[in-house]
Formats: C-alpha cells, sequence, structure tokens
C-alpha cells in the first residue's frame, strides 16, 4: 500500500505568501513531510522568519524576498532557489488578499444612500478603480506570473503540482467585496483552465477554496476589540454548520494530499474547505 504523503520527501516546494498566516502553515506542514521550502514573500523578515522557524525544527528551507507582482523579482528569486535547492516540483500560489479601496461600506444599497453625504459611506458608486485593479493584480496577476516563472521547470517532471488559493466568495461573492469575490472567481476558473492546459504536461493544477479563517487581515471585521463576534461574524457562524471560523491547520489534510501521489488522478479542482459554508442555504 503506497503511503500517500511520504513522496513528498526531497521535492522542492515554493510557497509565495508564504510569511503570512495561512501559507506559513502549509510551508511548515509541507518541511514536516520532507519536502525542501522556499517561502517567498513582498515582506523579507517574514519570509526568513518562517525559514528559519523550519529549519529550527531540523527541515530545510530558505526565506527570500519576491514580489509577485514583479516578474523580474520571481526570476532573481527562482535562479537562486534552483541553485540552492533545486528545481520546483510544487508551486502554492498563496499570495493573495482584499483592498478597503475594493469594499464597500453597506450590504445593500437604499435609495436615500445616494444623498448621503457622510464622508465614510461607500456605495458601489464610489468605488475606486484602482482598489479594484490592485486586488484583481495582487489575486489573478500574482498568481499567474510566478506561475510563468517556476512551472517552466515542471514540465515533464514526475509529481509536478500546482496549488492556486480560491476562496467561499468565489463560489458565490460574499457582500462588501465586489473585487476580491471576482478575483478568486478568476482563480477557480484559471485552476481549472491551468489543469486542461498542463495535462498533458504532467502537471496537475488544483485550489483549495478556504472559508472563514480569522487572521490578522480580517479579525477587526469579525470580531471586537473585546473578543466578540460583530455582527458580520455573528452571521457567518451561524451559516457555518460546524459552527466555527477555521484555524489555519485545517488547511493542510487537504494541502498533503492534494500535493501527494494520492490525489495523482485528481486536477482542477476547487475544493472547499469551510465547515458546510458553501454546502447550507441558510435554512
Ligand atoms: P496573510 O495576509 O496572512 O498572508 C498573505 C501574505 O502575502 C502576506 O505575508 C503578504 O506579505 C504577502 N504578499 C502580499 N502581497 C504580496 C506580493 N505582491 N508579493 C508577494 N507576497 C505578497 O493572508 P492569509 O489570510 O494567510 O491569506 C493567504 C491566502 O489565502 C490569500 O490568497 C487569501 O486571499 C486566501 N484566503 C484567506 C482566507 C482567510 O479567511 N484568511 C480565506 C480564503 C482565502
Amino acid at each position: 500500500m503506497e503511503k500517500a504523503t511520504q513522496d513528498l520527501a526531497g521535492k522542492v516546494a515554493v510557497i509565495t505568501g508564504g510569511g503570512g498566516v495561512l501559507c506559513s502553515t502549509m510551508a511548515h506542514a509541507l518541511a514536516a513531510h520532507g519536502a525542501r521550502i522556499a517561502v517567498l514573500d513582498l515582506k523579507a523578515e517574514a519570509a526568513e522568519a518562517v525559514a528559519e522557524a523550519i529549519r529550527r525544527q531540523g527541515g530545510q528551507a530558505i526565506g527570500l524576498a519576491a514580489n509577485v507582482l514583479q516578474k523580474e523579482s520571481l526570476q532573481a528569486a527562482h535562479e537562486q532557489i534552483t541553485k540552492e535547492l533545486g528545481p520546483c516540483d510544487i508551486l502554492i500560489n498563496g499570495a493573495g488578499g482584499n483592498h478597503p479601496k475594493g469594499t464597500t461600506s453597506k450590504n445593500f444599497l437604499f435609495p436615500e444612500d445616494l444623498n448621503n453625504q457622510q464622508e465614510e459611506l461607500k456605495t458601489f458608486f464610489d468605488m475606486d478603480p484602482e482598489g479594484i485593479k490592485f486586488v484583481f493584480d495582487l489575486n489573478f496577476i500574482g498568481t499567474l506570473l510566478p506561475t510563468q516563472v517556476f512551472a517552466r521547470d515542471m514540465v515533464g517532471k514526475e509529481g509536478a503540482t500546482i496549488i492556486n488559493i480560491s476562496s467561499m466568495n468565489a463560489f458565490r461573492p460574499l457582500t462588501k467585496i465586489p473585487a476580491y469575490s471576482g478575483a478568486k472567481a478568476a482563480i477557480s476558473n484559471f485552476t481549472q483552465w491551468l489543469a486542461v492546459h498542463f495535462s498533458k504536461a504532467g502537471i496537475r493544477v488544483n485550489a483549495l477554496a478556504p472559508g472563514f479563517f480569522l487572521t490578522e487581515q480580517n479579525r477587526t471585521l469579525l470580531t471586537t476589540s473585546d473578543g466578540q463576534l460583530t455582527e458580520r461574524g455573528n452571521t457567518i457562524i451561524s451559516h457555518t454548520p460546524m459552527g466555527r471560523f477555521g484555524t489555519p491547520d485545517d488547511l493542510t489534510g487537504t494541502l498533503l494530499w492534494l500535493c501527494g501521489s494520492g490525489s495523482r488522478f485528481v486536477t482542477g479542482v476547487v475544493v472547499p474547505i469551510d465547515g458546510g459554508f458553501s454546502a447550507f442555504s441558510g435554512v
């Protein structure tokens, strides 16, 4: 009987956004199964801190500054990774996120909102195209460019795999965040497209779609300063049949499965990891 995750030993895994909350946990999980890790992040210190923690635990890892929106920056990282760890086997496109300028302040538009002079009210009509462009670039172009830079080495390689990070909002958009919802829908679509395109090249492409994980980016949206749930936090929990937010290690089992040979005939899927949120109609 094949051991589905032991085949990660010695593989080189490149993780963008690896200094962040969810992707640093993924980096540790892959390292614990013997993969050699390149942690890439816009913030060099964050990347190095994760790599250093992995090395302290006996794993092999390097941390590098790289901007997923700049091909030259990714090419420089690629060169260093190839020299220090070898060519990439596993690419995790983790860098992503939202921006306040791609967000409306209310769930619904009411006629009276159009005459409201309050500066803090941001309706659909006030949304800044630059904010929307930022979110689409970070999530979509920030997945496309690292794939162009690292997947070339993966063509024809045994066990080559790409994991993109989509989101719940890709299945059905979440209120207030049209740019982030649209950008993650593009990631799910791209995952399917790329899976087909790379199917003859031996590279599998799948995505994780995390539900609601309490992280620094969304903590103030979901909880108050005294740790209670906000109205939005409450709505999420009441629509999550398993009744809680996710924790980063909830992603680990699915990640290891998709990276290992246990999923060797799986490509083009987007796996919800959401405590049942996407299955629940609310009644
Ligand atoms: P995070 O902010 O902790 O991590 C994101 C990391 O990406 C940060 O370390 C940041 O420095 C880095 N980054 C930002 N811009 C970059 C760039 N241009 N180049 C390279 N690195 C860059 O966020 P997280 O919550 O851990 O999210 C990780 C991924 O999971 C993101 O794609 C996010 O959209 C997705 N996601 C998160 C949740 C959630 O509930 N937290 C849910 C669904 C999907």
